[in-house]
């Protein structure tokens, strides 16, 4: 069987993982690894499919990854960091990001969490009139450099993942476009204010083919130009196109930003003819497919005529995967104790994890190579929004998370990015 150059790659850094000890029958019977050069090589794409000729600046969503030693790496390769809670501002504070290099986007955002953003100059985009009228009297108050827009709900529709769908006629974030009085009503907000010089739309994560993500991009470009034309001033000055390539979790296929400009150029030319600034705040289609976690088989049993792998991945660290399968599916690859890529002969069967409730399946009825215990599971594209969000069910320690980078020579050094929880920490995390 001949693998990708993304499968060789990836043994590879198991079987050093094995040899290293990061991961362990006995000490380390879960961890995730994140692979530093493609990150690299993702941004550089990234960078690549926009206009050099446009102002843009590149953030990454932290929700996608938030450990703070992948968010410093982003700042090293020039990105910005999109954030949405104080955990995550405080993340990408402690990650080094300058505070206009910082974009701020929660929709529960309290007063005093507005007020530090705008007196460190952090780029914060409104979720709705409520907010505006906060910001309103703390504007009154101080002089900021915050860059100031408005979340567009361009409500263009839904993808093929309700709960990742945020353009929606009906969805919770931002201002609807389309619904009636609504866009008279958003004018009106920006005539008021001279210090409203951004528009934001972000239209889903995952499952939003590229033609309704840029008509979403599209609408809050004419929202825009419809700004700046009635107020007869340039008063908008850059529009916020949000993250939300989708990934492909059933091939080795990179996310195609070249793929979206392309349909950006065309059904939204205006941005990029040179009178916006840009911002993308981008999460899945960076990281995902530059990770891997890799779990231990424990058992392997029958149960109805249907073979069972228990590993050590479960709902902790693949919560979307265990609760949405349908919508979540990851591909899983088995592996003999030294790492290398089992070839036998396709058994179905299901591979579950280690908590305590009957669906913590990472898949089910998958043809895989017999699994025995000892082996290890590799549940691939998962660098983004999975060890770095973990749930704690059942009490499991979140995993180590692990950095890897390459030599020419084909060496593996692993960098620790986040080292596994202790015992001790989730006693204290359980008011022990
Ligand atoms: C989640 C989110 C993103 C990133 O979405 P991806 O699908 O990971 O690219 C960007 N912007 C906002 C406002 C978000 O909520």
């Amino acid at each position: 069987m001949t693998q990708t150059p993304e499968a060789e790659r990836r043994e590879h850094i198991l079987r050093a993982a094995i040899r290293q000890g990061l991961l362990d029958p006995d000490q380390a019977l879960l961890a995730a690894f994140i692979d530093l050069d493609a990150v690299a090589a993702s941004v550089a794409t990234l960078r690549a499919a926009f206009p050099s000729s446009v102002p843009t600046l590149h953030t990454f969503a932290a929700k996608a990854n938030c450990l703070v030693p992948i968010l410093r790496e982003l700042r090293t390769h020039g990105m910005g960091c999109e954030v949405a809670s104080p955990g995550e501002l405080a993340q990408a504070l402690a990650a080094g990001f300058p505070p206009d290099h910082i974009v701020f986007d929660s929709p529960a955002k309290t007063g005093a969490e507005l007020e530090y953003a705008l007196n460190l100059g952090i780029t914060v985009n409104a979720d709705n009139f409520q907010e505006l009228a906060r910001l309103d009297a703390l504007i009154a108050a101080r002089s900021t450099t915050s860059r100031i827009g408005v979340r567009v709900n361009p409500q263009v529709g839904g993808g093929g993942i309700e709960a990742m769908s945020t353009a929606t006629s009906t969805s919770k974030f931002g201002i609807p476009h389309e619904d009636a009085g609504a866009r008279q009503q958003l004018l009106d907000a920006y005539r008021e204010r001279p210090w409203l010089t951004w528009v934001h739309a972000h239209v889903g994560s995952q499952g939003c083919p590229l033609d309704l993500m840029a008509e979403g991009v599209a609408r809050v470009v004419e929202f825009a130009e419809e700004v700046n034309i009635s107020l007869g001033r340039r008063q908008v000055t850059g529009i916020d196109i949000g993250g939300g390539l989708p990934v492909d979790f059933t091939s080795d296929r990179a996310p195609d930003f070249a793929a979206y400009t392309a349909h950006l150029h065309k059904r939204a030319p205006a941005l990029f003819d040179g009178r916006y600034e840009v911002i993308t705040e981008f999460g899945r289609s960076l990281l995902a497919k530059n990770g891997f976690t890799a779990a231990y088989v424990e058992y392997t049993k029958e149960a109805g005529g249907r073979p069972i792998a228990i590993t050590h991945a479960g709902a902790q660290i693949a919560t979307r995967t265990v609760f949405m399968p349908g919508a979540w599916p990851l591909r899983i690859t088995a592996h003999g104790p030294d790492g290398a890529l089992k070839h036998g002969q396709a058994v179905t069967q299901d591979i579950a994890g280690p908590c305590c409730f009957a669906g913590d399946l990472l898949a089910r009825a998958r043809p895989l190579p017999a699994l025995t215990p000892g082996d290890l599971v590799v549940l691939l594209d998962t660098g983004a929004y999975y060890s770095s969000t973990p749930f704690h069910y059942n009490s499991l320690p979140d995993p180590a998370v692990h950095g890897v980078r390459i030599t020419p020579d084909g060496h593996v050094r692993f960098h620790p990015l986040r080292p596994a929880e202790t015992l001790e920490q989730v006693l204290a995390r359980t008011g022990g």
